[in-house]
């Protein structure tokens, strides 16, 4: 089967692969149609390696798809061949001690699409389990379907700061992962969200969304913003998104006392924690990884509208021009947050 092969950094080709095509009793087969490049996969291209994850074989890249089931296992009764499906890419050991307590996210043994040494998903069919295959709506496109995957991460992420209706928000960072945390923050009960960055054209994008406001921090001061729009006060939860080791300098006087910051982007190196910032005003932090439980929320706040990831879609790619659609989103212009690949 021909896939999107990365070979070792910066060595990327479209050629056949074995891989498995064995229908498991609980799996379903999917022709996949729609995969957002991450930026997890751009960082295997140009770099080989995130920390300890070492692409040593070639490994086919990819993990936010959507698709049509083509078959399915004996035992399954949640989806039959033509219904259009998008998949959680990570598929854990249901009997770890981690899935038994609720948090398959951080099963140790999870096998996770295009986290070596395992394959990704930028491949025409895959076997996936069906329980991490969920079912789209009319209403959803396979594009959105796709940005299902990114999306999951700002519903984790807004889950675990508890916020409450009227909350004030604050996204540092204007990347995929910012914007859809923002729209998160805001389908969960924020009434304005402040989202900063340096780019201008995606906080346009951004800014086009009803009450999430832009701020370029080249040309203007965000905790000044904030400040303004709190009364001093600060914000009740803040997201930092951004992975940048510079954002948490002052991470802290975003958040109003009592408020939560959650930890969202993955910074390169260790970063200098402000313990006694964070202290004097009681903020309760969270870290998230990856995300469990979210997917039908996530298609649910699609449907529904409440959520519109289209304007995020920036450029789409034939499967045979894949190599140039990684190139593409390599280059990281500021007017692009999400490039898919598309097959027929
Ligand atoms: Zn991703």
């Amino acid at each position: 089967m021909k896939a999107l092969v990365l070979e070792k950094a910066h060595e990327l080709r479209l050629r056949d692969i074995p891989l498995p095509t064995e229908l498991g009793p609980d799996d379903v087969k999917i022709a996949i149609r729609t995969v957002g490049i991450c930026g997890s996969d751009v960082h295997y291209y140009q770099h080989g390696s995130i920390g300890s994850f070492v692409v040593r074989e070639p490994m086919v890249l990819g993990h936010e798809a959507a698709g049509v089931v083509t078959a399915v296992g004996r035992n399954v009764t949640s989806l039959k061949p033509g219904d259009r499906v998008c998949m959680e890419p990570g598929i854990p050991d249901w009997t770890s001690r981690a899935s038994r307590s609720g948090l398959y996210n951080l099963d140790p043994s999870v096998r996770f699409w295009a986290t070596p040494p395992y394959h990704g998903c930028l491949v025409p069919e895959v076997i996936h389990p069906a329980n991490l295959t969920f079912k789209l709506p009319d209403n959803v496109s396979m594009a959105e379907g796709a940005m299902v995957e990114p999306l999951a991460v700002g519903m984790q992420a807004v889950t675990k700061a508890r916020i409450t209706p009227g909350a004030i928000g604050v996204v540092i960072g204007c990347g995929t992962i910012g914007i859809v945390t923002a729209l998160a923050a805001l389908a969960g009960g924020c009434a304005e969200v402040v989202i900063t960055d340096m780019q201008q054209e995606k906080l346009d994008i951004a800014a086009r969304y009803p009450g999430l406001h832009s701020v370029n921090i080249s040309k203007q001061d965000p905790l000044a913003k904030v400040r303004a729009m709190t009364d001093n006060w600060g914000a009740d939860v803040v997201f930092e998104c951004s992975g940048a080791q510079k954002a948490y300098e002052n991470l802290f006087d975003f958040a109003a006392p009592g408020g939560t910051v959650v930890l969202v982007g993955m910074p390169q190196g260790k970063v200098a924690y402000d313990v006694v910032a964070a202290a004097a005003k009681e903020l309760r932090v969270e870290h998230v990884f990856r995300y469990a439980n979210v997917y039908d929320r996530a298609i649910s706040l699609l449907s529904s509208g409440k959520i519109d990831v289209k304007p995020l879609i920036s450029r789409t790619f034939p499967f045979e021009q894949s190599v140039e659609a990684f190139e593409f989103a390599a280059k990281g212009q500021p007017n692009v947050v999400k490039t898919q690949i598309v097959l027929e």
